[in-house]
């Protein structure tokens, strides 16, 4: 293990101001061995320009935010950009392998992720509770695994990725965190040129199920098995007495991920390109890409192009995710021994997946504990949100007032949603009501209060995300900076911001990205 504690001290605490901890950073992950990592070193960006910074996110690394001082920025920028030297010196990226879209893609590995290494957290009561987190730049340069990559990122899916992977946290959705984005002239060619940029990540880890599969596959067993000694004793040790760590660890990644994406099916969130590399072991969201927060409901909704056949739509996720275990059980089965122990521990995906998704969508209809006829309600609102293309987003945090006024007629913006189906609305809304005829008016409260709290008013929203990135190309970042800032309190309606929670206007077609980025 190797420390590098130079990084980051504050200039400032020498002249006696509030000091701010050095990030002092450990290299665990190379420890496990040569054949796990190379160890390129970030290029770094030429005039690196710090554009944002989570404040949650330095805080769980004990990190004093630059604010306007602009030394203090300058610091961060060479830091976060990969120019710093002392930082970029132990920096390694790991390699992994991957099914995409179903395929064997053979070795793939972080073809522009460099792990600058980890730090301690000064907030362990903060994402599980998790010690170490790592650092790890997106975009600072080509590393032995970027095969036909540049080893880039553009400042187009930094800022995507900065933005909604904040979001997600604030939004109690498991995810990696985004500690600042640093951009620079550095023109990069995608379909059009446009410019670098780099996003700091952190995570307790990085790993992803295609780690498991490269060892599994090469035949690299031993390792395997020091990959999986790591991963329980690093993110799952309460399996550090379990009688075969590697089937503890794959039902503990089955559990998490059931859990995710019920999550994410509940606030409409597509990941878009959930490959096995793209899988975290921890359960996890990752790898921000075409992602999309549904507008018009439509189950077979996907944001990227790419996928022309849907197989990462929104309705296909739980589908894919338990595929994607299949594929994680696969490589773990040298370790497990027992095929249809493996086979178990998937086929619990149903287990935990089906009750998450039935409770968030009790919770998003105000409808407290299941009762036998509560499927049926959930499942013709959602044929009635997809008949009308209705808005998901909207149309849940405005039945929050249906809910909490019931004899009054519902919102005019919630009866737009349905005007397709509005005698169908009537109907399904009168079964609401009866259905939640019993409660009292304290009952009645409360209900409404867990409705606000399963029914965000922002989303981080296709539109609004384009137009952010539009302005900060030429320049401007002010939209950037107003998204971060409204969606830290996506639960709460905030004011002048009406913008941020309506729908596309109807002239922005639906989202669609490629997966370039
Ligand atoms: P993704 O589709 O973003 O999950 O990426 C799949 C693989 O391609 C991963 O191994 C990435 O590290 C790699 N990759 C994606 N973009 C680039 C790039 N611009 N340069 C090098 N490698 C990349
Ligand atoms: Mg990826």
């Amino acid at each position: 293990m190797s420390w590098n504690s130079s990084a980051l001290s504050d200039p400032a605490s020498d002249a006696g101001s509030t000091p701010a901890p050095a990030l002092r950073l450990r290299q665990e992950f190379a420890g496990l061995g040569p054949e796990f990592h190379s160890t390129r070193a970030p290029l770094g960006l030429p005039g690196p320009r710090l554009r944002v910074v989570s404040e949650e996110a330095a805080r769980l690394l004990g990190l004093a935010t630059p604010d306007a001082d602009r030394a203090r920025c300058a610091q961060w920028a060479e830091m976060f950009s990969g120019n710093d030297a002392a930082a970029r010196g132990g920096a390694i990226s790991t390699v992994y392998a991957g099914h995409q879209f179903g395929n064997w893609a053979g070795q793939l590995g972080d073809g522009r992720a460099h792990l600058l290494g980890e730090a301690l957290t000064h907030d362990p009561t903060q994402n599980g509770g998790h010690a170490w987190w790592e650092v790890q730049l997106k975009g600072a340069g080509p590393t032995p695994y970027s095969r036909r990559g540049d080893g880039r990122a553009v400042l187009r899916s930094s800022i995507r990725e900065f933005l909604c992977s904040e979001a997600m946290w604030h939004l109690r959705i498991p995810t990696t965190r985004a500690l600042c984005l640093v951009d620079s002239d550095l023109p990069v060619a995608r379909e059009r040129l446009e410019t670098a940029a780099v996003v700091t990540r952190l995570s307790p880890s990085f790993l992803r199920f295609g780690h498991f599969e490269h060892f599994s596959h090469s035949g690299q067993h031993a390792a395997l098995r020091r990959l999986v000694d790591y991963t329980v004793a690093r993110l799952y040790p309460q399996l550090a007495d379990h009688a075969n760590p590697a089937l503890g660890l794959l039902r503990e990644a089955v559990r998490n991920t059931a859990v995710l994406i019920a999550a994410w099916q509940c606030v409409g969130f597509v990941h878009g390109v959930m490959n096995t590399d793209n899988m975290s072991i921890l359960g996890w969201t990752i790898d921000y890409g075409p992602f999309g927060f549904i507008d018009a409901f439509d189950p077979g909704y996907t944001p990227n192009t790419t996928d022309a056949f849907g197989r990462y739509a929104w309705a296909r996720q739980p589908a894919v995710a338990r595929w994607n275990l299949l594929a994680l059980a696969q490589a773990l089965l040298p370790l497990i021994g027992d095929e249809q122990a493996a086979r178990d521990a998937v086929e619990a995906f149903a287990d935990d997946f089906m009750p998450a998704m039935r409770d968030g969508m009790q919770a998003k209809l105000g409808l407290g504990a299941a009762r036998d006829d509560d499927p049926d309600l959930v499942q013709d609102w959602l044929d009635l949100l997809a008949a009308c293309r209705a808005d998901w987003t909207l149309s849940h945090r405005l039945l929050t007032d249906v809910v909490a006024r019931p004899e009054a007629p519902p919102p005019a913006a919630f009866a737009r949603q349905f005007a397709a189906q509005a005698q169908r609305l009537q109907d399904w809304l009168q079964r609401l009501r009866l259905r939640l005829s019993g409660l009292d008016a304290a009952q009645r409260a409360q209900r409404v209060e867990h409705m606000l709290r399963a029914n965000p008013c922002y989303v981080p929203r296709h539109h609004l995300l384009q137009q952010a990135i539009a302005q900060a190309q030429r320049g401007d970042f002010g939209a950037v900076l107003r998204l971060h800032r409204v969606l830290r309190d996506p639960w709460r309606e905030q004011p002048d911001c009406e913008d941020l929670a309506a729908p596309a206007p109807p002239d922005a077609g639906p989202p669609v990205l490629s997966c370039s980025s």
